[in-house]
């Protein structure tokens, strides 16, 4: 049978957990486990009022591989679906190892004490993996993940090289809070206050973050917003995989009201990473913010307005230059109303649910580590369509590719 470990009850978990219960010709079993049980619970309920089914829930410490390893045999998971956080994606893959499961995550691995995340760590399985005869798929969420097939799919059917890719994030989404991060705040504060860094000719610059901005108008009505050049890590590996890739660079919108709060709180030392003394206690004062911040998963109930996250490609085909915008667009209302959370979650989640699809039946499964473009598209796409988010082309001129003109 297909059955499942789904590790992480936040927001991302509830839309996993969901969306496979969803698909009962493929999931079988579906266990949910976390470090807080009763988060699971939470979210198994939901589940068997949404769709009738009965998930399985568990107590687990994801740092602790035989802690894992035990719970995967106990539950007979042939995949391990990783929603916890970047930190645990190694410990996680000891785990699958050790029990001889398959693996999957949304995000690479990133040590707690220094904010950098880079594919070494993970690609270094890739011997063992393919050894066991397991298979893992780094990077099943939107962005990396759609991104990486968004690029796959126009680089199998629209061109014969690649050159330029930017990749367009925006959330047009507003929750009506002061300061609240769309996933995991400490993940997503470490991110953003990152250097950035852009692939141009060969290698990796780096930039002062934000500082490269431009207005984007999405289509559809969706709005126009500020986007600011950062580093994402779907940029390694697209710079591994399409060789003759000459630059890309990731954008994601930001509110000023955003930014304004991150630049007093990083002013003031909050969103530090290293250890504080206070009361005689050691404290990480990001990981004491994210405790005060509203948690990501609770924003659906407020959250209005869609996001519009995509690629602009540029490249030659048949010797003549061409340009295509390839995107989503989400509209968080919709999606609390199908499952009971906001767009950013569902955006993740579901495509989360699709690879491990993928993977189940067969046809995106083969022993070692794998990054999202090394697969075929188009079974990914089509189910993107079929599960909830789906997706347009457009032809733009090359100008307009290069002004990011979408519209
Ligand atoms: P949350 O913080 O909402 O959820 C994380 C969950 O993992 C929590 O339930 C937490 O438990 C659990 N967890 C943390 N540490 C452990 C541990 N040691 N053992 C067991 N469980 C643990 O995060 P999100 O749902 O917002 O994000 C989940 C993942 O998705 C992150 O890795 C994030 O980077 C990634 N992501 C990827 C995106 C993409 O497009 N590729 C976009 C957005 C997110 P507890 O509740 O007890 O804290």
């Amino acid at each position: 049978m297909n059955d499942v470990l789904i590790i992480g009850a936040g927001g991302v978990g509830h839309v996993v957990a969901h969306k496979c219960a969803m698909v009962p010709e493929v999931f079988g079993r579906i266990t949910l486990a976390s470090r807080t049980l009763s988060k699971c619970e939470a979210v198994a309920h939901g589940v068997k009022q949404r769709t009738g089914r009965t998930i399985e829930v568990a107590q687990v410490d994801a740092d602790d591989p035989a802690q894992t390893a035990a719970l995967i045999r106990r539950s007979g998971a042939r995949l391990l679906i990783n929603v916890a956080l970047p930190y645990q994606d190694l410990a996680l893959m000891d785990a699958c190892l050790e029990a001889g499961c398959d693996y999957l995550d949304t995000a690479n691995y990133e040590p707690r004490d220094v904010a950098k995340f880079e594919y070494s760590w993970q690609w270094a399985y890739q011997e063992r993996f393919a050894k066991a005869g397991l298979s893992a798929l780094l990077g099943s969420g939107f962005d990396p993940g759609v991104t990486n097939v968004f690029t796959a799919w126009a680089l199998k059917h629209h061109f014969d090289e690649i050159h330029t890719l930017d990749i367009i994030d925006v959330n047009g989404g507003n929750h009506g809070k002061a300061f609240a991060t769309n996933f995991n705040p400490e993940i997503n504060i470490r991110e953003v206050t990152a250097p950035c860094r852009h692939f141009e000719d060969g290698r990796f610059v780096e930039t002062p973050p934000m500082s490269l901005h431009q207005p984007f108008t999405c289509p559809d009505g969706v709005g126009t917003y500020e986007i600011y050049r950062m580093y994402h890590e779907e940029l390694e590996s697209l710079a591994k995989h399409i060789p003759t890739l000459r630059r890309a660079q990731f954008w994601m919108s930001f509110s000023p009201n955003y930014l304004k709060h991150l630049e007093v709180l990083g002013n003031v030392g909050m969103t530090r990473i290293d250890p504080v003394l206070y009361n005689g206690v050691e404290i990480i004062p990001l990981q004491f913010l994210k405790a005060v911040l509203p948690d990501p998963g609770d924003l659906g109930k407020s959250t209005k307005g869609r996001t519009c996250i995509g690629n602009v490609i540029t490249g030659v085909r048949d010797g003549r230059p061409k340009a295509l915008y390839i995107h989503n667009i989400c509209d968080h209302e919709a999606c609390f109303a199908e499952v009971g959370s906001q767009a950013i979650s569902y955006t993740t989640g579901v495509p989360a649910m699709i690879g491990a699809k993928q993977m189940l039946e067969g046809t995106w499964r083969k022993p070692g580590v794998w990054n999202m473009e090394q697969h075929d598209p188009d079974p990914f796409m089509a189910d993107l369509n079929a599960h909830g988010l789906p997706w347009s082309v457009t032809e733009l001129t090359p100008q307009q590719a290069e002004g990011l003109q979408v519209v």
